[in-house]
């Protein structure tokens, strides 16, 4: 048996979540979508990254980025020490992929600002 924060929405219920390694069982959640984060914390964790990359130009020598799709929450440290080893040299709009499939998960870096772009 394990507490558990739902960060779903901002309501943040604390859920119970009873786990057998066959079935799971929540209780404390206000809404089914609770149960569902539950579910996928204790079979597959993911997690979103927002974060910055270096780039060569004094103007803006950091430009936001995050991840395209969720990422397996054991590997934010892995995709954080990609998007560390960046720096941009070219100008890039928003959108526009920093690294492709990072690490093979099939999730892109893309970037979030059109500062780059704006500013050249
Ligand atoms: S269980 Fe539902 S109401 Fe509660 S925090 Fe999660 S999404 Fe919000």
């Amino acid at each position: 048996m394990k507490e558990l924060v739902c960060i779903v929405c901002p309501n943040g219920c604390v859920m119970t979540v009873n786990s057998d390694g066959q079935s799971i069982t929540v209780t404390g959640n206000k809404c089914p979508k609770g149960e569902q984060f539950a579910y996928a914390e204790e079979t597959n964790p993911t997690r979103t990254i927002c974060s910055t990359v270096k780039t060569a130009f004094p103007y803006a020598p950091v430009l936001p980025v995050r991840v395209s799709a969720e990422i397996p929450k054991n590997r934010i440290f892995d995709v954080m020490c990609e998007i560390n080893k960046v720096v941009l040299r070219q100008p890039i709009a928003c959108g526009d992929a920093v690294i492709t499939n990072v690490l093979s998960l099939g999730v892109d870096i893309i970037a979030t600002s059109n500062i780059l772009k704006q500013s050249s």
